[in-house]
């Protein structure tokens, strides 16, 4: 049977507890994963990523058959999320991707139980990072429908959609990068609530939207 290699493991595991200490992943919700082109490591089904240990760690087959599907089977004895045609079918879409974690932070989750995208111009870091963050369709955890719909976003070229009535996913090149990426949601998410709370939100204008997008260059 396969064994976790060490260094992997050592860095799915510090940023579970990232994610988790975050307040991004509540009880034994959200799943991690990275993707090395042999093998997925995907964290089990129904543990707190806040406290997973290596033995928590599923070795998914991460070889493409002719057709470029990968092939996703178990290698070891360890039950994967259930969200495992998930975070599969986003490797297969985005060859470029090679971490993926999904969330249930409340601030976030808000925006995908309102079914509401993350796209008021209010920040000029979120507008020149993300410019928006769409919100896939409602389908049942866990179904082939829902791996279908979220990864149709990635395909499209985005790094992070919401799940309505759900959370979010989010994928990068490196654990890190998805991290930071999933920081920076999260913090759009609680300043938005903050100062709806605290007075009239004023957006950006077109020509000021414009400006930071050119930033670019
Ligand atoms: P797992 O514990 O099976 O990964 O499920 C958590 C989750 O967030 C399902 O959508
Ligand atoms: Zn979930």
């Amino acid at each position: 049977m396969p064994k976790v290699n060490k260094k992997e493991a050592g860095e799915l595991l510090y940023w579970a507890k990232r994610t988790y200490s975050a307040k991004m992943v509540p009880a034994t919700s959200g799943n991690i994963s990275i993707y090395n082109d042999k093998e997925i490591l995907l964290s089990a089904s129904g543990i707190c990523l806040g406290d997973m240990e290596t033995k928590d760690i599923a070795i998914l087959d991460g070889k493409r058959n002719a057709e470029g599907y990968i092939t996703g089977a178990v290698l070891n004895n360890v039950k994967p999320s259930s969200e495992k045609l998930m975070h599969i079918k986003i490797y297969e879409k985005r060859p470029d991707i090679k971490a993926v974690i999904h969330i249930h932070c409340p601030y976030v989750t808000s925006f995908a139980v309102c079914r509401k995208e993350m796209n008021e111009p209010i920040l000029p870091e979120f507008i020149y990072n993300f410019n928006s963050i769409p919100s896939a369709k409602y389908a049942l955890p866990s179904s082939m429908e829902l791996a279908d719909e979220i990864s149709k976003y990635f395909e499209a070229g985005n790094s992070a959609v919401l799940m309505e009535n759900h959370g979010l996913v989010a994928g990068a090149k490196t654990l890190k990068e998805t991290f930071y990426i999933l920081e920076s949601i999260q913090a759009y998410a609680k300043t938005y609530f903050a100062a709806k709370f605290l007075g009239e939100i004023q957006t950006l204008n077109e020509e000021e939207v414009l400006k930071i997008k050119n930033l670019k260059g």
